[in-house]
């Protein structure tokens, strides 16, 4: 079977980690979570109690080490050999993930890992700049779009899982800073990539949009 490269774009809550992961697993590919890599240059800053700013930053990623580690229990998120999976997802984490990889010198350095990691294809990467920067002769480009109420509800259910209790206002809010945040950035904005195929995820389930990727992949893969 032909190894491609499947490139999932869009905002927050959109549904891109859910569907990434289950492609990945019908196809028997890599999924490879870019956003938890900025999420764990994040949580350096925080941990290292560093001001958020180009050099301070720069040297900071520097010295640490980024692993995506694929277990039983799906990708997990090393930094510095440590498991900071449930660390990343922090709400101190979330809000100050946006300003972080908006940094030119934190991008660089994590595009040239995440093309190392795709190099083979078998991978079903998501990010914000997957199909536009890292990877722009992906075979495949899925936008995922989905208007703010969906999406927020999604992250309130998640957090809520978590022990977080939030209202839905405020993840509106949250959500809504970080998408503008992340689309104004100078460096990768997130965008669509003029050649990705958009899809809805508002009103239809998981399932479906998860077969819309998968039919999209078989015809590029050439399998029924
Ligand atoms: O996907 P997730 O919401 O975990 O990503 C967290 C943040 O990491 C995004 O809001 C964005 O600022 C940044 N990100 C990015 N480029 C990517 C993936 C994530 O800038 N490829």
């Amino acid at each position: 079977m032909k190894n491609i490269i499947i490139a999932i774009d869009g905002p927050a809550g959109s549904g891109k980690s859910t569907s990434a992961k289950i492609v990945a697993e019908k196809l028997g590919y890599i999924y490879i979570d870019t956003g938890a890599m900025y999420r764990a240059v994040t949580l350096a800053c925080i941990e290292a109690e560093i001001g958020i700013n180009d050099n301070e930053v720069a040297k900071l990623v520097d010295g640490i080490r980024i692993d995506l580690v694929q277990s039983d229990l799906g990708q997990r998120t090393y930094l510095n050999g440590k498991d900071v999976s449930d660390d990343i997802r922090r709400p101190d984490v979330t809000k100050l993930v946006s300003p972080v990889s908006a940094m030119a010198y934190v991008r660089e350095k994590m595009v040239i890992q995440q093309r190392e990691m795709g190099l083979n294809g078998g991978v079903v990467m998501d990010g914000r700049d997957i199909g536009t920067v890292v990877f722009t002769n992906a075979e495949l480009k899925i936008y995922l779009i989905a208007s703010i109420e969906a999406r927020a509800e999604r992250r309130l259910l998640e957090l809520k899982q978590k022990g977080f209790n939030y209202s839905l206002e405020e993840i509106i809010k949250q959500i809504s800073d970080r998408d503008i945040y992340d689309s104004s950035r100078e460096i990768s904005p997130l965008k669509r990539a003029d050649d990705a195929v958009v899809i809805d995820t508002s009103n239809i389930s998981i399932q479906e949009q998860t077969q819309k990727i998968i039919d999209l992949a078989y015809q590029i893969i050439g399998v029924n």
